[in-house]
């Protein structure tokens, strides 16, 4: 049986070896690291400044696999293979079964962890989540069900984003922040009769737009906003109108975004609201403290 080995870890190409050479044939019923113990040999023959420790190296097979180091070269290598030998010790046949085995029942945690997890009910989110990781801001969603209507598809809690495709539809950003609920919601979605209604519901939403005092602008501006995204607008709005510097306001509303690593506005920005509100509230406790 004739191998090659390549030996191309070294940086210095000068280091760089390879040998082509038959197996004699008694080798072919021992281990593998007879093979490797050859060639390493040769190796530090030739290069006895920078000699290897045979036992930290192992051969490794075209497809990357490691070569265990007490398998029978026959077993394992083919005739004409070209092998490599690379760094770090040989795993033995033993390390090879329970890397194996605890790959094994790794996937099976996993798959029963799976399947105990819930499904989140809330419209829009479906996310799985284990009941002790749940909490008050784990969820987005949208309060009241979706509309199919011709070609469109909206949810009813958020008249003024319509979808034509169901990827937009799905990218909708929840209207709501809470814990997520594994009870399912009394209608799962709505028809013709629940439109009227949804209509004359949306006029009542305009007029509580108009009572919470905001003018056409924000309320414009704020229509594709998430809730935290929303009141963190509020927030800087009435800011401005108090006096505090709009940029230094912005700035420190980018410096926590960036320490919460907020990525997804719908999702992550709620840290960023926790955080902000946590300081004013010790502000005001300082000043009161003053007093
Ligand atoms: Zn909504
Ligand atoms: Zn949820």
């Amino acid at each position: 049986m004739k191998i090659t080995i390549h030996y191309n870890e070294p940086e210095d190409a000068e280091l760089h070896t390879s040998l082509k050479f038959s197996i004699p044939k008694k080798w072919l019923a021992q281990p593998t690291d007879k093979i490797r113990n050859f060639f390493v040999g040769e190796y530090n023959k030739k290069h006895p400044e920078s000699a290897l420790d045979k036992d930290q190296m192992h051969l490794v097979d075209e497809n990357g696999r490691k070569l265990p180091c007490d398998q029978n070269s026959e077993e394992i290598i083919q005739d004409r293979s070209k092998l490599h030998l690379e760094s770090g010790p040989p795993p033995s046949l033993a390390d090879m079964q329970a890397a194996k085995d605890a790959e094994a029942a790794a996937a099976k945690k996993k798959a029963e962890d799976e399947k105990s997890l819930l499904v989140c009910k809330h419209f829009g989110c479906n996310a799985r989540y284990r009941p002790e990781d749940n909490h008050d801001q784990a969820c987005t969603y949208h309060d009241k069900a979706p509309i199919f209507h011709e070609t469109a598809k909206w949810w009813s809690c958020c008249p003024q984003k319509k979808a034509y495709d169901w990827d937009t539809f799905q990218g909708i950003p929840g209207c709501q922040i809470g814990s997520h609920t594994d009870v399912d919601p009394k209608k799962k979605f709505l028809g013709g009769s629940d439109l009227r209604e949804k209509q004359a519901a949306t006029k009542l939403k305009s007029i509580d737009d108009f009572n919470s005092g905001k003018d056409d602008k924000t309320v414009r501006r704020q229509a594709n906003m998430s809730v935290n995204e929303r009141k963190l607008d509020d927030v800087k709005q009435t800011m401005k109108v108090m006096g505090v510097d709009e940029a230094k306001f912005q700035a420190a509303y980018d410096a926590l975004c960036a320490k919460h690593n907020v990525k997804d506005m719908t999702k992550d920005l709620w840290k960023v609201s926790k955080e902000l509100s946590d300081v004013l509230n010790d502000t005001f406790d300082k000043i009161a403290a003053e007093e």
